[in-house]
């Protein structure tokens, strides 16, 4: 079975806060907490910067 891999759990490296995010997104994402940057978009997929706890 393949995953969606739509929506993942993250969590910023830095200030320990986890969100979810969609996983293609196409502009940066920003931690909702400390602002730093968590995801930015590479072809179609995001690149994700932060710790991903889990693929929803
Ligand atoms: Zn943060």
């Amino acid at each position: 079975m393949e995953r969606s891999g739509k929506f993942i759990r993250i969590r910023c490296s830095k200030c320990k806060a986890s969100q979810v995010i969609f996983g293609k997104a196409s502009t940066k994402v920003r931690c909702l907490k400390c602002e730093s940057v968590v995801a930015l978009p590479s072809g179609g997929k995001a690149k994700i910067r932060a710790r991903v706890e889990e693929v929803l």
